[in-house]
């Protein structure tokens, strides 16, 4: 053993991951909400970079849809409260945000609403099918 040498870091070589996992809300609780979510992110987060023998995890993207349910503060807040001492530790986490986006069954345009009025700005129509805003989802990471 020679004590003073330090160990050679390995060679960093990031890769990214592409994940595209749904995932499963484990509890509707309001604040304890983002953070299981959270601990679900990084599970998975983990076991893919497991697959890539990484050990490091630089940037966790996800996507949190209006209509998710999933606050990205809170979502900060809870990856910040959970990273430190895993491989996530000091990885950039970047939330994608997408809006309502609408099917009119009448007309058959598509088009984006507020969260708060769905109703078909071309012809008033009330039947539509959301076809975006309730993404929650692990998109893809980077690894080394
Ligand atoms: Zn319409």
């Amino acid at each position: 053993m020679e004590p003073n040498r330090l160990p050679t870091p390995p060679v960093e070589k990031s890769l990214s991951v592409a994940v595209d996992i749904r995932i499963h809300a484990l509890g509707r609780k309001r604040h304890m909400h983002e953070l299981s979510l959270m601990e679900n992110v990084l599970e998975i987060a983990f076991e893919k970079a497991r697959e890539q023998n990484a050990e490091k995890i630089h940037v966790i993207k996800m996507r949190a849809g209006v209509l998710s349910g999933a606050v990205p503060e809170a979502l900060d807040f809870a990856f910040e409260s959970l990273a430190p001492g895993t491989p996530a530790e000091g990885a950039r986490l970047e939330i994608e945000r997408p809006g309502v986006r609408c099917y009119c069954t009448q007309c058959r345009r598509e088009y984006d609403a507020s969260p708060y009025d769905y109703v078909c700005p071309t012809c008033g129509g009330l039947e539509m099918e959301i076809r975006g805003g309730t993404e929650l989802e692990l998109v893809s990471l980077e690894v080394s």
